[in-house]
């Protein structure tokens, strides 16, 4: 997957809203102030087991491969 893939994959499973990062699975959201802590998805999540656990990390691999 390319970088443009990749962040539209991304923004399938996630929304920035605010200052913070939410599942689009159990709307359930982090601040960037808890990047390197796991994701808190509601635990009836469907999604949960399939999106990566750090959604902040993930944003910024895919930023920094487009970007170098
Ligand atoms: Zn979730």
């Amino acid at each position: 997957m390319d970088g443009n893939q990749r962040m539209i994959a991304w923004s399938a499973e996630w929304a920035l809203i605010g200052g913070v990062v939410a599942c689009t699975g159990c709307m359930q959201s982090q601040p960037i102030s808890k990047a390197e802590e796991p994701f808190p998805h509601d635990p009836s999540c469907a999604g949960k087991d399939e999106v990566a656990s750090k959604p902040w990390a993930e944003l910024h691999q895919i930023l920094d491969e487009e970007r170098g």
